[in-house]
């Protein structure tokens, strides 16, 4: 077997990811949930508004990507009808579900017509995911990937990796590949939504933060990366960590990402979504340029550290030298690894 193909992702020129949150609500509270409904809303978007609301960022003579989110989007009744529509924008369409797949969705929507289902899953087995995302979860979430793919769906899966579930990594890809899962991202846990308030309590309630080290994270992260495309799936990882001498560059400033929520707010930058920082916002069916303090005054700052935000929100992810130099540059949150 030939040697797999191991790159890091820039952002590609001219691409646009719309990441389109069409409601806040849920069936499950995951530990490290980061759906914010005081920031966020807490309505479900009409199918009118969703379609128009996608109108305004199609651009059909360019590739556009976009994700369906919720909370849980297919607890919205009217989901595939805004997938049809998203599709005749141009748009490739991917859903990210927590594995419950409402309202019959499997039957409502043609493989030819989503090009990825998306199912979070964050453990290999029950007594490692079901801590993190609920009783059950596991059992109905694997159930359902397995329709999916019989089904003709592409199916991929996003594993959220904190200290709960690192050690476990490696076991999903006999999983997947089992299953006949396609591509497999492992996601870092941020320090935000859920996370964030545990980390952030005090005295007795203080719990430790979730997020791995670097060392652990180098350690174990590449090594089953490798391991998942040696068995035939797409393996994305954030890069997290800069090498040295590689150039670091904030996808605010050079790629075109819309974080977009039910209260009209559309971010550029998914750290700073806990947060009234937004570029836009979306009002009478209009995108609009928000004037004062905003994420996009922070993006050209340029310090040792790599990424302001992460500076910013989560200083105690970064590790210093004895002579107060940072150890590595943050990279963007955006700057993905892919290998295949
Ligand atoms: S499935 Fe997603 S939205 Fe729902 S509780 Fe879990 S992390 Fe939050
Ligand atoms: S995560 Fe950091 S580098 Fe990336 S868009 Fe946000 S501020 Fe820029």
């Amino acid at each position: 077997m030939s040697n797999p193909t191991s790159r890091t992702v820039g952002f590609k020129a001219g691409e646009r990811n719309i990441f389109f949150h069409i409601l806040t609500a849920c069936n499950l509270s995951c530990r490290h949930c980061y759906i914010n409904a005081s920031q966020h809303g807490a309505q479900t978007l009409s199918r009118q508004t969703i379609e128009s609301w996608l109108r305004l960022f199609a651009d059909p003579a360019r590739k556009s990507n976009l994700v369906f989110l919720g909370g849980e989007p297919t607890l919205h009744p009217e989901l595939s009808q805004c997938i049809t529509a998203a599709k005749k924008l141009n748009y490739a369409v991917t859903v990210d579900s927590n594995g419950y797949l409402f309202h019959d969705f499997l039957e409502r929507i043609s493989p030819e017509e989503l090009d990825y289902l998306s199912f979070s899953l964050d453990g290999p087995d029950a007594s490692v995911n079901d801590p993190i995302r609920g009783k059950g979860v596991f059992d109905v979430c694997l159930g359902n990937m397995k329709k999916a793919v019989a089904a003709g769906f592409q199916v991929s899966v996003i594993y959220t990796v904190s200290k709960a579930n690192i050690d476990h990594l490696h076991r999903m890809v006999p999983l997947l590949t089992e299953i006949g899962v396609k591509r497999f991202f492992i996601q870092v846990i941020g320090l935000r939504g859920e996370s964030a308030v545990s980390a952030q309590k005090s005295g007795d309630e203080r719990q430790e933060t979730p997020q791995v080290s670097r060392n652990k994270w180098l350690e174990v992260v590449p090594e089953v990366a490798e391991m998942g495309a040696r068995a035939g799936l797409h393996v994305t990882y954030p890069k997290v960590f800069l090498d040295k001498g590689e150039p670091f560059e904030c996808a605010g400033e050079v790629a075109e990402n819309y974080f977009i929520f039910p209260n009209g707010r559309v971010y550029q930058c998914p750290l700073c979504e806990d947060y009234a920082l937004h570029t836009y916002t979306i009002e009478d069916g209009e995108l609009i340029p928000r004037k004062g303090l905003t994420e996009k005054m922070l993006f050209p700052l340029k310090i040792e550290e790599g990424c302001v935000m992460n500076r910013l929100l989560q200083p105690d992810t970064i590790e210093y030298d004895d002579s107060g130099r940072p150890v590595a540059r943050i990279s963007c949150c955006l700057l993905k690894k892919e290998i295949y």
